[in-house]
Order: C-alpha cells, then structure tokens, then sequence
C-alpha cells in the first residue's frame, strides 16, 4: 500500500451479508473505507470470514449502483429524475391508487437485508403513516416456517442457543443444513468442538456437511418428518426419554407417543431410504449423547411441511432434555444478516417486537411507544407474501412498494411471479442498484444506499444485537432507506407523526421501549455505543440483566426450563404427513432440489455478483448437478449442456455430473435466475413458506431436444 493510502483509523461493523454476523475490522483513510479484515476480538468470529465478507466493500463499487431516482414514462423508458420528483410522483401514484382502490390496495415487500431501525421506520410508515395493511418480507422465503414452530412449540419466536454451543455439543445433528457451505464461520466453530462429537447429518444430498458427519442419513427428498417421528418413536421405546424434563416442562407428551408409535424404523426404511439400523443408531446416539443439539435451515423451512418438521426437531430436543444446557437446543439458523431484526421489527406478520395487532392493550402500548393514536395501527394482521401476490392476481393489490428484494428472481415460479409484477398499475422499487429482475420491471426506482453506507443494527442468529456502520459515502444521490423513508413521511404528509424519529439511534430508543416486559426486552442497552463496546449484545438484555447478568457472549433460553406460553410448557406438536404436491412420474421424473451452491455467491447474486474475486470462485454459468448414473443412462457428459424441464418452464444449463446427488434426484443452486422457472408455487399451510425443493422436471441433452 502506497503511503498516502495507509489507513490512518479503524473501526469494526458486522458483515451484511448472511445470519453469522461477523465482525469485520474496517481500515479507514480520510473517513473512508479502504479495506478490511476478519475482527479477531469479534465473538463470533474471532478473526474469520468467508469470502463473502472480505469482498463487501468491493461490491459497493460497481457500474450498475443506482445513483439516481429512475422513472418509467409513457414510452416505456426510465429516466433520470430529482427526488422531489420522484417522491411526488411515490406519493401521488400510491394515493391515488388508494383512493380508487382503497387503502389496502397497495402493499410493501420488504427484506431482511436492512437495519432493524429501518424495518421499524419502514413498517410504522406503511402501516400507521400510509394506512396500508398488507407488507411482507423476504424473511418469508427463508424464516417464517421457524418463527412458526417456535411460536407453537416454545411460546415465542426464541431460537434458544448461543454459538457457544457448536462447541459444547457432544451431538450436533444437522436437519436440511449444509452448514460448511451456508454458514461457513459457524461450521468453524464446529470444528473448534474438542468434544469429538458425533455429527448426524439428514440430507438427501452427500454435502460438504454430510461428508464431515459421522453418521449421514442419505433420505429419499421430503421424507424428513416421517424419519423425525421414526428417531423419536425410537428414542421413546429405547427408553431415551428425560421424563423428568418432559414431566415438569413439556406438553402433549401422550398424544406424541401415540402418533410416532406407527412410524417405527422398520416401518419408515422404504419410505425414506434409510435403514431400520441406522435409523435406531442415530436415535441412540442423539438420546445418549451428554448435551445434543439439533440445528435446521432451508431444507427444513422450504417445504410444505416444514412447521411440522421444524417442530418435529424441537420435540426431540424437548423430550431428551437437550434445552437451556450447553451443547443442546432446537435450533434454527436464520439467513440473512437481519432475518432476525425482521421477526421482531418489521411489523408485518406481528406487531412492533412480537405484539400482537389483535390484541388491544398491545396496540395502545405500541402507540404510546411511538407517541400516536392507536386508532392508525390495524386490529388485524397482514397478508403473507404469497397471498399479497395472489392480491395482484385478483387485482386486489394494484401498487407494490418493493426494498432491498428480488421477488422476480427469488419468488417460487418466477414466470408467474413476473407477469404478476407487469400487471400492477405502480411498481416502486428501491435498492441499491438499478440492474436486478425486479428493478428492471420498475415505474420507480429510488436509489438506496447500502451496507457501508449507513449505519443501524442488525440481530444475528444467536439473538445478537450488532452495530454496522457508515464507512463510505453512498454513490451520487443514493439514499439510507431511513433517509428515503423519512422523506417519504414527508411528502406523503405525515412528517409530524415521525418527527422523534431523527435517526437510527432514535428509532433504537422507540424499540426499547416497545421491548420492555417481553421476551425480547432490550431496555439495559445503553445504546449503539454499548453496543459496540460489548461486540454485541444477545437479547434478552433488561435492565435487569445489565444489572447483574451472566456474560453476553454466554446467554441462552429456557434454562430454567420455563417457556413463554401462559403455563411455562413447552408443547410436543405432531400431524399427520402430507402428500407430495407433485411427484416425479414418467414425463418428469426427477427430483429438483435447489439451494446454495457455494460459500462465494450470495441469493440472487444482486451483489456479490459485482466481485470479480467472488465471481471468478464461482461457474458463472448456470448447472445441474446429476447422478454418474443418471448421465450415462441419458448419454451426457460432464460439461454438456442440458434441458431441464418442468411443467412451468424449460431451461438450458451446464451438466455437473457428481455422486453427491442422488440418483433420480437433480440439484441447481438458487444463484441463478434461471433456477425459479422451474419451481412449484405451493407453501406450508401454517408458516405461508414457499416449498422450493421438491418439484418434478425431466433432464436430457440439450442437442436432443
Ligand atoms: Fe461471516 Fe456470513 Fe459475512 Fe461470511 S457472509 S463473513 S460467514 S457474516
């Protein structure tokens, strides 16, 4: 480094990319970033980070950023246009909309991408400020499934653990999570594990994760829940069961020995693919392993049963006592960097911090935290992302207001979510570049700063609280979103209901007095500052836990065996299984899964496309990967192009030919646009999540076609 480029300061913020939330060390020259490292004094990373994180300022400096407001005219073509403009053109299309419409005729999508403080912003604005009813967030497509169990089974949305315990378990057992690859720093803190724990890994693909676990159960795509039931109807009859814990602390217990009493080894091995043996081993393992933990992500979320096997991994926890110790819990490890900040603050799906918009006392909390007439907050939830889409299908949602996401990449059958897109009368989307799906079917584009540019909290998976920061100047005349929505409130004429609302920090003090008595009370942090002194702060953080609390890198729930429904149970939930919704048969007879394909690209590649590092560790083409056996049956090679089709689409891409899926199986990662023309539009009927890993297409030769 030349010498006038020598930093001459630094300062840590946490990475904005997934869930781990990794601190990273920002070299400063002249109040600008210039570079960066993995923070070492960081708990939760303690000196790494994936390539993801040491390329994040990288990405901030590409040619597609939005720099300036865009609008669609007549003609079809988008222009350069002031921000006045631009926002009253926002305000007087959306009113407009509403005044034809009605007010619930327009709806945001929102992200879980953007600090909790413009979450907040954002859902106080739309909901109490604009007076729509319906927002959802992209949190839907990765979490919701999570928030759902955990809302049944323990009382509240608590993912219980703290990192600490990828290092404490003596069994860490893996559900649908290819944890080496989606979360690549916590799969270290495994492998900092000085236990030689066992690792039982459930996966219909021989992943990363799998190859590293002592025990992988190679099930056939979706027979999760009845290989869940198979292990705890195991875990009951051999005798496994901590009755004092279940006895004291659990629900339900009855009614669960009953329903898995059918789904014994030996009955479920066709079903799922999985010996009676292994089956039996896996349960003994887990039921005499000192502390278990059970740890879950997309393969369980993703699908159309996923709150039944998302608590299917709790009750086992709960029944083998693995709860509130180190080394145990049911645990789900969230995506995005603020997946966790959107449960609690996004008002969507709850109100402000876990309120509920159905109950009248918390409505008038929540206007009394934010100084205004509980009248403006709704008395009912709003739709989930799927239903507002089906609203625009019904022309009942006609503007859509889209932040920090990419519905016409991400969203389960894209083809039909685009032509839904093209049929609102007002598209706004706001983001950090101007070049994504869903900008280019824009009317409006506000440009938005991004991470870097701006500063607010992020909650990592572990209930951590964190601080990013402004470490460089957004390009041209992009904005934070707390800038764009504090201009908004301004020119939609309700600048006076939000005139406390300064800045982050502010909004910071909204939310803490929203939290006070909950769950999730942060009231002892003292504010950003306290934060990044402590490297963040797990919630719950009271008064009284500042007082005189255990260490915050050490907190986890339920220790006490208490849990947050009105009698402190937990509840044992079990159902029946489900029907595939579309099973592989003669015309297509393969399984699609989808997922991540590698530690260096990120969702729908919006940014870390913009590396070249990032893109040069990564085929740029789109691939499926297929069996050895499958290609030769089909006559293709490894590097051929092939045509994957399903009843939504057909698209060509590259063979990847490998064992680490199974036969009659396919894998193509979610990176690339194409990936989401296959897919089946179906969902969990509870958590609304779309089911992304289980629709039918058929493979062959491209030149065959
Ligand atoms: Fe850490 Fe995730 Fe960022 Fe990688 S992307 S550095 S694992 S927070």
């Amino acid at each position: 480094t030349p010498d006038s480029m020598q930093p001459d300061a630094t300062t840590t913020a946490v990475c904005g990319y997934c869930s781990t939330g990794c601190g990273l060390r920002v070299h400063m020259k002249d109040g600008e970033a210039v570079g960066l490292t993995p923070e070492t004094k960081y708990p939760v990373n303690m000196g790494m980070a994936c390539p993801k994180g040491w390329e994040a300022l990288r990405v901030l400096e590409s040619s597609d950023r939005a720099t300036v407001p865009l609008l669609r005219g007549l003609d079809g073509q988008t222009r350069e246009v002031s921000w006045d403009r631009a926002l009253q053109f926002f305000t007087s299309r959306f009113k407009g909309i509403q005044k034809t419409h009605g007010k619930d005729s327009v709806a945001f999508l929102s992200t879980g991408q953007i600090a909790c403080e413009e979450m907040a912003f954002l859902g106080a604005l739309a909901k109490f400020g604009m007076g729509m009813l319906h927002g959802d967030g992209n949190t839907r497509q990765c979490m919701a499934t999570a928030v759902t169990a955990y809302k049944e089974s323990f009382g509240f949305d608590a993912p219980p653990y703290t990192y600490e315990d990828f290092e404490a378990s003596d069994c860490l057992v893996f559900v649908g999570s290819n944890l080496c690859v989606g979360h690549p720093i916590l799969w270290e803190r495994v492998l900092r594990n000085r236990n030689q724990p066992q690792i039982i890994v459930l996966d219909p693909r021989r992943t990363e994760t799998a190859m590293a676990a002592t025990q992988h159960l190679q099930l056939l795509p979706k027979s999760d829940l009845a290989l869940l039931y198979a292990i705890t109807q195991h875990i009951i009859v051999a005798g496994l069961v901590d009755q004092q814990f279940v006895a004291e602390h659990t629900s339900g217990y009855e009614q669960l020995r009953q329903h898995v009493a059918a789904f014994t080894p030996d009955a479920v091995a066709d079903q799922t693919g999985i010996s009676a043996a292994e089956i039996r081993r896996a349960a003994e393992t887990i039921g005499r392993a000192g502390a278990a933990s059970l740890w879950w992500t997309m393969g369980v979320n993703q699908s159309y049963e996923g709150t039944r096997t998302a608590q299917a991994i709790i009750n086992i926890a709960l029944l083998t006592g693995n709860i509130g110790r180190p080394g145990t819990g049911a645990n789900s490890v969230t995506g995005q960097c603020n997946a966790m900040g959107s449960r609690l603050w996004s008002n969507t799906t709850n109100l402000f911090g876990h309120h509920r918009f159905e109950d009248p006392q918390h409505r008038q909390k929540i206007a009394d935290c934010l100084n205004i007439d509980p009248q403006l907050i709704p008395q009912q939830n709003g739709w989930s992302y799927d239903r507002i889409m089906e609203g625009v299908r019904k022309g009942e949602i006609r503007g859509l207001w889209v932040v920090a996401t990419n519905p016409a990449h991400s969203w389960i059958e894209q083809g039909d979510a685009r032509e839904l897109l093209d049929r609102l009368d007002f598209l706004v989307v706001q983001d950090m570049y101007h070049s994504t799906e869903t900008a280019r079917h824009a009317d409006l584009l506000l440009p938005a700063a991004g991470w870097g540019e701006k500063e607010g909290t992020f909650i990592n998976s572990e209930r951590r609280y964190m601080l990013h920061k402004r470490v460089k100047k957004a390009p041209g005349q992009a904005l934070a979103d707390f800038q764009i929505f504090r201009a908004i409130a301004h020119y939609w004429g309700v600048g006076e209901m939000f005139s406390q609302w300064t800045d982050p920090q502010a909004v910071f003090r909204i939310m803490q007095a929203a939290s006070a008595g909950t769950w999730c009370d942060i009231t002892g942090i003292e504010d950003f500052q306290h934060i990044d002194r402590q490297r963040g702060i797990q919630w719950p953080w009271s008064a009284d836990s500042a007082a005189d609390g255990p260490p915050a890198t050490q907190r986890r729930l339920f220790a006490d065996g208490h849990f947050a429904h009105p009698d402190g149970r937990a509840r044992l939930i079990v159902d029946d299984l489900t029907p595939l919704p579309e099973r592989p048969d003669e015309y297509f007879p393969f399984f699609l899964l989808t997922g991540r394909g590698t530690v260096s690209q990120w969702h729908t590649q919006t940014r870390t496309s913009k590396s070249p590092v990032l893109r040069k560790l990564y085929p740029q083409q789109p691939y499926v990967e297929i069996h050895p056996y499958d290609a030769g049956r089909l006559n293709i090679q490894h590097g051929d192009q092939v045509a994957v089709a399903s009843r939504r689409g057909r698209v060509t891409v590259t063979a990847f030919v490998t064992p680490t899926v199974a036969r009659g199986q396919a894998f193509m990662p979610m990176h690339y646009e194409v990936t989401n023309q296959l897919t089946l539009r179906h969902f969990d009927p509870y958590s609304k999540q779309p089911s992304y890993k289980d629709c039918a297409v058929s493979l062959q030769p491209a030149a065959a076609e």
